[in-house]
């Protein structure tokens, strides 16, 4: 059955080497049972752990019926343990945290046995063994005599052709001793038993043949046996432990120390619940961010205008000033300077090819580009029942001593109003994105205009007295004495007529303006307010009209006699007075002489995008003349760079910490594992001994680590989620910002996903330390 041939085993601490087995050589009869005697440390121990596979001999070769185990793998020694041989040890080795069924069942469990036949064949060992009775007690409520038993019942369980005791009466008293030995002498009549013991008496009192051993060698055996080829053949099944085995195994051992494991997942799922907290936040953030960018942007589109402010020239001027500011010149020279506003201003040559150039601009970056086309309007409206000239400017126009070369033009040729641009697709969707009614409706078509009005429903004063009402100031008014104003569009040939020197002045005869063909009917069909908390909004108070209206004006006008005329000439048609700088190409612009817009809004989708925007409207100017640049206004320029590069900051910051406690937790997984591996080295000796491959022992912990992970993430989630119940009410408080704090399911699956992984990492590493502790030396451990 069993043959030992020339088997040596060594160990060696340090400089000393113990011969625990020095060339043993002995064979077994497949049904025997053999004491083997010694003092301690003679190698009695270790031959039984070579005889059952839980430790490698150095030299010779362990025959098993027949066949030589040299070439056995790890899996033929895990399969051996497990089919083959039982094991009975001194200290019991029973596994506390499972039930007495559970640790019978065991081996059965690890050879694949069906859950039915396992539990009827445990019931069946316990009962052989005599514990019928104790079945469902928990191993913590036996006796030390009633644990052996559930051992033997253990080894017993998968029915086993060799049995291997190592002391199994060494902590029991006289009487329990004799009760064991008796169950051990029944159990050899099936089988070969090979029993360690220290106890001459038992040993001749019940075995069959007696071995001395001493230094590792056998010093006299009472009843030798010569092999020979045997008849039995055995075969080895090879063992698995299902996952699901090592979840219980790990389950039930967690359910043992419940107050550590709770602070263990408490402290671990930091890591997740700071995660949890900062993907909530960002979340939230990012929409209002989202929101306040996209506000913002159609506040302040970047905007590139016929005349417009060099920013770089002013700030030059500027730092010049404050330098020269300090002190007072040294010398008595004199030097003529340019207003510094002057200086700065700039005309813009927006040209075909520019237009064709915005128009390349990415769809991507930009869904809305504005062209707003101004033109002077020569407006007139019947007021008691009289036609007299209007205009939509709203200041007086008696105070057109301002200095910007624009408004002086502007106020003397009728341009005023706010211009609005409509979009391709939606008419209205700039007015309705911006403005909501206070009375009347949004306008249907180009002819329909309507009044804005500031914050506080404020109506401009002037504007209404250009308009030719005659309110007085804080004058409380209905919107029916506003809306359905009819105002009319008179074409430049018959609003201006020529005198004969040559020069223009508007035509008197108001009744034929008010009756030609060409004049169109303007009418106020809303009074609009803006939506935005934080200004006026684009169109200042007073009438907007849309961009359609001023194309088609100038459509009407730019063949118009006044415009040919000022084409032609180098001074104002109306004033006669020589035109300087950039007036000339504002009075074509008021006088709809020119078909190129008078400014161009774009609108970016974000602000990434509006940086890709500047820096494509930059590319143009290189290369260009100053006169021939073209320069936009970005006044969303500043805000930017401070909430971009804030919000990235605090994201870093909060993902660094978050990061920090996430690594934390993974160290201290790995160290609790690691606690759990030293706690459970007996378990896993048992294990092993009971046929668990190095697999099943990482799977155990793998298991358990699991088990952390999944309850931490669980627990961290719920806490994340818990918490922002408090954030969003404290932020409520601090910035009126309602549900900001929001954790998205997808995260919180993610998390616990996560949590579950690193965990498993963290604790892998002791996991496998454990399966490659040697199982010998796990069952000395204690
Ligand atoms: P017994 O069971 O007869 O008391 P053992 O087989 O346990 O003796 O040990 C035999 C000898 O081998 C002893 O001297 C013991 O110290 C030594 N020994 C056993 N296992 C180891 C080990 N893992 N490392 C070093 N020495 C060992
Ligand atoms: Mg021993």
């Amino acid at each position: 059955m069993l043959e030992l041939q020339h088997i040596k085993k060594y160990f060696t601490v340090g400089d000393t080497t113990t011969k625990a087995l020095d060339d043993v050589s002995v064979a077994f009869r497949s049904q025997e049972f053999v004491s083997i005697l010694g003092p301690s440390g003679s190698g009695k121990t270790t031959m039984l752990n070579i005889i059952g596979g839980l430790d490698k001999y150095d030299s010779g070769d362990l025959i098993i019926d027949g066949k030589s185990t040299k070439t056995f793998a790890d899996d033929d020694w895990d399969a051996y343990r497990n089919n083959t041989v039982g094991f009975i040890f001194q200290n019991y080795n029973i596994i506390n945290h499972l039930s007495i069924l559970d640790n019978v069942s065991l081996g059965m469990t690890l050879s694949g046995v069906s859950t039915s036949e396992k539990k009827q064949r445990a019931q069946e060992a316990l009962e052989r063994v005599g514990l019928k009775e104790h079945i469902s007690k928990k191993p913590s409520q036996l006796s030390g005599g009633q644990l052996q038993r559930v051992a033997i019942a253990r080894a017993l369980a998968n029915d086993p052709q060799i049995l291997l005791a190592d002391e199994p009466t060494g902590a029991l008293d006289t009487q329990t001793s004799n009760e064991i030995m008796q169950l051990i002498k029944d159990l050899s009549k099936e089988r070969l038993v090979v029993m360690v013991t220290h106890n001459p008496d038992l040993a001749h009192q019940y075995s069959d043949r007696i071995i001395e051993f001493s230094d590792g060698k056998i010093q006299n055996d009472s009843r030798p046996y010569q092999e020979r080829d045997d008849e039995t053949h055995f075969q080895l099944v090879r063992t698995k432990m299902s996952f699901w085995t090592a979840l219980k195994l790990s389950f039930t051992n967690i359910k043992t120390k419940k107050g550590r494991t709770f602070l263990t997942i408490l402290a671990s799922s930091i890591g997740i619940i700071s995660i949890g907290i900062v993907l909530a936040l960002s979340n939230g953030f990012q929409k209002q961010i989202d929101a306040t960018q996209a506000e913002t942007l159609s506040q302040f589109p970047i905007t590139i205008s016929q005349v417009t402010a060099d920013q770089k020239q002013m700030q030059k001027t500027d730092s010049t000033a404050t330098n020269s500011q300090q002190n007072f010149a040294h010398n008595t020279k004199l030097t003529a300077k340019a207003n510094q506003l002057t200086a700065a201003q700039h005309l813009n040559k927006i040209t075909p090819k520019y237009l064709k150039y915005v128009q390349k601009i990415k769809k991507s970056d930009s869904k809305n580009i504005a062209y707003t086309y101004t033109t002077g309007l020569n407006l007139i409206r019947k007021v008691d029942s009289q036609y007299r000239p209007v205009s939509f400017a709203t200041t007086t126009s008696s105070s057109s001593e301002s200095s910007s070369a624009q408004s002086m033009f502007t106020s003397n040729l009728g341009v005023g109003g706010s211009v609005y641009p409509v979009d391709r697709n939606n008419q209205q969707s700039f007015l309705k994105k911006n403005y909501h009614v206070l009375a009347g409706s949004y306008p249907k078509n180009n002819h329909e205009v309507v009044f804005i009005t500031d914050k506080q429903n404020n109506l401009n004063l002037d504007a209404l007295k250009n308009l030719g009402f005659n309110f007085k100031d804080q004058q409380k008014i209905t919107p029916k004495q506003l809306l359905n104003t009819n105002i009319k569009v008179v074409a430049n040939n018959n609003y201006y007529q020529q005198l004969p020197t040559g020069n223009f002045v508007p035509s008197k005869n108001y009744n034929q303006m008010g009756s030609a063909a060409s004049t169109i009917n303007l009418k106020i069909v809303g009074i609009l307010r803006t939506k935005s908390k934080n200004s006026d909004g684009l169109l200042s108070s007073g009438v907007a009209y849309s961009d359609r209206l001023t194309k088609e004006v100038i459509q009407e006008n730019k063949n118009s006699k006044i415009a040919l005329t000022q084409k032609q000439s180098t001074n104002n048609v109306i004033t006669g007075s020589p035109l300087k700088g950039m007036e000339g190409a504002l009075t074509l612009t008021a006088l709809g002489a020119t078909k190129m817009p008078n400014s161009i809004q774009i609108y970016p989708n974000n602000f990434k995008e509006k940086n890709k925007i500047t820096d494509y409207l930059d590319k143009y100017n290189k290369h260009k003349s100053k006169a021939n640049k073209i320069i936009y206004v970005d006044l969303a320029g500043n805000i930017t760079s401070i909430t971009g590069g804030l919000m990235d900051a605090i994201t870093y910051v909060l993902v660094g910490f978050a990061a920090i406690s996430l690594v934390t937790s993974m160290i201290m997984i790995a160290i609790i594992t690691y606690t759990s591996v030293i706690e459970r080295t007996k378990e896993i000796g048992v294990l092993r001994a009971l046929g668990a491959r190095k697999k099943d022992i990482t799977r155990v912990f793998d298991a358990e680590t699991t088990i952390l992970g999944v309850g931490s993430g669980i627990l961290g989630v719920i806490i994340a989620w818990l918490l922002t119940i408090p954030a969003n009410v404290i932020l409520a408080n601090l910035t009126g910002l309602s549900h900001v704090a929001k954790l998205n399911p997808l995260h919180a699956i993610i998390l616990i996903i996560v949590s579950t992984i690193l965990t498993v990492l963290g604790g892998h590493i002791p996991a496998r330390i454990a399966s490659k502790k040697d199982a010998a030396t796990a069952l000395r451990s204690e």
